[in-house]
């Protein structure tokens, strides 16, 4: 079979040039196969995360159809209508409209909660082609009476899952309804729960149903690797991590808001540009903490999931998850961070005593096991050290040249991935690099030091498990 091109998906002129100005040489996997189906007026269930490249999947066949059917806009309202659960989604797609639709003569405009409403009233007033919309402020102002959804035609909902995460579904429920049941609808959704599927179901109708794995995104390219580290380290370990200049963009994950924060101050401490984002964060600070990201002025964004979701930030060379996530979706989520159109990336995750359950979910999800990259040794009596899942001689804090047991200064340790410098990254090939600092890399998937790798590592772990609970290395 040929790769298609975007001109052989059927894409118009226009598009092609704004596609070409944006250096987008060849279609990804997810517009391969739905820019046809959507051209085509089918409705679609997209099982996808961001990084796919769905974004311009789903925009540039609905700009297709917009301009080929050019109908004056009617008041307050839209032809197509983009839910998306977060404000940073929705932007990020109010600028891939932007961009594909740069050559084509359309209106569109953004309403998300957060803001005062004056001036998204005032840009509805005469009507726009396209609506990108999050859920509680559209409904808000359908209600108020500025918004009217009865000329919308084409209908997405974006990241679906993330909707019935944040409490939406409801609201989304009932901006469906007051669209026509006339047009074609789309649905996106990471994961499929129960009730995304229900609502699937509901508001599909003969839909085309295309899966993008979620381990073909996080496998392939990112190289993982997890550091297990008593809780209360964690600052430290990052804090010396964050001394490779090789890490020049990265994202930190925390579990809460408040986790959030004070991994951000702790840095700014000491002398790492950070900023966090959350959910309690207003819009301004939200935009202006990625803006500064973007642009590199920070060189750590602390975030939460929630935030987090749909961050489109090229070039970031590492994603930490300071605290492993609970869902192991969301691993894989904050992992697509890296990586992102067509680069290599790297993701390291802190895992203490606590976390192992959570480990264990994200390598069933990702059918792998994380490769240890290093054991910190607990350096008080407060922690438990995961003797269990590490090879001893991984341990980071030996005392050698008299140090002090626990946190040391960087000695040139290397956390980058482990592509070659024209940037094609080898993967599961050859010895990883020894770190210099003591954090000691193991060969990949090392998990019990035996070096048998197979049923050797099983028997081992098995083996491992008899041992009492809790031992500590250091
Ligand atoms: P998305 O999954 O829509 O968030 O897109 C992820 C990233 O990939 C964005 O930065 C897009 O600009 C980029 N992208 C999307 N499609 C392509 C493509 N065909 N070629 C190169 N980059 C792309």
């Amino acid at each position: 079979m040929t790769t298609p091109t975007f001109e052989t998906l059927g894409l118009a002129e226009p598009l092609l040039r704004a596609l070409q100005a944006e250096g987008y040489t060849t279609p990804t996997p997810i517009q391969a196969q739905a820019i046809p189906l959507l051209l085509d007026n089918n409705d679609l269930l997209g099982i996808a995360q961001t990084g796919t490249g769905k974004t311009a999947a789903f925009a540039l066949p609905l700009l297709q159809h917009l301009s080929a059917n050019k109908r004056k806009t009617q008041p307050r309202s839209a032809r197509a209508l983009i839910l998306a659960p977060t404000r940073e989604l929705a932007i990020q797609i109010g600028d891939g409209i932007k961009a594909y639709g740069r050559h084509l003569n359309l209106r569109h405009t953004i309403i998300l909660g957060g803001v005062k409403q004056h001036t998204q009233v005032r840009a509805m007033a005469r009507g726009v082609d396209i609506l990108i919309a999050t859920p509680g402020r559209l409904l808000d102002l359908v209600n108020q009476g500025h918004v009217r959804l009865d000329q919308v035609r084409h209908l997405v909902l974006d990241e679906a899952d993330r909707m019935l995460d944040m409490g939406f579904i409801r609201d989304v429920r009932k901006i469906v309804q007051a669209v026509p049941a006339e047009r074609q609808t789309l649905l996106f959704s990471a994961t499929m729960p129960r009730e995304v599927a229900h609502l699937a179901n509901e508001i599909l109708q003969n839909a085309e149903r295309i899966e993008i794995t979620p381990k073909t995104v996080a496998v392939e390219r990112i190289d993982q690797g997890v550091i297990f580290v008593p809780g209360r380290q964690k600052r430290a370990l990052l804090a010396e991590m964050l001394e490779d200049p090789e890490m020049k963009r990265v994202i930190v994950f925390t579990r809460t808001k408040h986790g959030a924060n004070r991994v951000a101050e702790q840095l700014e401490k000491q002398g790492v540009n950070a900023d966090a984002i959350h959910g309690n964060k207003s819009q301004n600070a939200r935009q202006k903490a990625l803006d500064n990201f973007r642009r590199g002025r920070a060189r750590v964004l602390v975030a939460t999931d929630i935030a987090a979701r749909g961050i489109d930030v090229d070039d970031v060379t590492h994603v930490i998850n300071f605290e492993l996530p609970n869902e192991p979706e969301s691993y894989v989520h904050r992992i697509g961070r890296t990586a992102r159109a067509g680069a290599a990336g790297t993701a390291i995750s802190f895992c203490d005593g606590s976390e192992r359950g959570y480990l264990k979910s994200i390598e069933r999800l990702i059918k792998r096991p994380l490769d240890v990259i290093g054991t910190v040794a607990a350096n008080d009596d407060g922690d438990d050290v995961t003797e269990d899942r590490a090879p001893r001689r991984g341990r980071p804090n030996g005392n050698r040249n008299g140090q002090k047991k626990g946190h040391r200064g960087n000695q040139g340790n290397n956390w980058s991935n482990s592509g070659d410098k024209n940037g094609a990254k080898k993967h599961g090939d050859g010895p990883r690099k020894g770190a210099k600092n003591g954090f000691k890399k193991g060969p990949k998937n090392d998990r019990g030091g035996n070096g048998s790798g197979g049923n050797g590592q099983k028997n081992n772990r098995r083996r491992r498990n008899r041992r009492p609970e809790g031992r500590k290395v250091a």
